[in-house]
């Protein structure tokens, strides 16, 4: 492994290798922790410039809590703007909560630190899109979806993987008898 984003998540810890249930019920043998490398500020200062240069520059960053925060900071440090979080209420909608306010035709980007699907991105996309705002691009540390997660705006990542994975009952690493493990849940 040569790419230097991944290096860097390999010597933090944050690359993990085993047999890992995700949130999405599949199985896989590789789960990233970002946490684990965002827990040091100089990386994620480090990070959020390699983003920033990447990205179109908006008048605001906005990222979803709690994964995207500490990133999209960074982000919005490296570009010289504001940074507003969104939040999922109990229903599990997001919401731009704590008194945020959006203008009318502000320039945003949205960043994540590690985007499978895209899902949450695309949702903080189309509440501030809701609120009049023009989100230029998004971007995030990982793409976990080998560059297919399409969130309806342009879209930039530090590093491309494809993780594979399966469901339980084809599981190969099952199959050897591993036992399987919840990310987070690792001392
Ligand atoms: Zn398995």
């Amino acid at each position: 492994m040569t790419d230097s984003t991944l290096q860097t998540f390999l010597e933090t810890g944050a690359y993990l290798r085993g047999h890992f249930r995700l949130t999405s019920g599949l199985h896989s043998a590789e789960y990233l922790q970002s946490a684990k490398i965002l827990q040091y500020p100089n990386i994620a200062e480090n990070l959020g410039k390699q983003l920033a240069e990447r990205m179109p520059k908006g008048d605001s960053v906005a990222s979803p809590a709690l994964g995207g925060l500490i990133i999209g900071h960074e982000v919005a440090r490296a570009m010289g703007v504001r940074f507003i979080f969104t939040e999922r209420d109990a229903e599990g909608k997001m919401q731009l909560r704590r008194g945020f306010t959006v203008e009318p035709g502000e320039k945003f980007v949205v960043v994540e630190d590690v985007v499978t699907t895209g899902g949450s991105t695309k949702e903080v996309i189309e509440l501030l899109q809701a609120l009049g705002a023009n989100v230029l691009g998004a971007g995030s540390i990982i793409d976990r979806s080998g560059g297919t997660a399409d969130v309806g705006v342009p879209r930039v990542a530090l590093t491309t993987l494809k993780p594979e994975t399966w469901p339980p009952d084809f599981c190969p690493l099952c199959q050897q008898g591993l036992p399987v493990e919840k990310p987070g849940s690792r001392k």
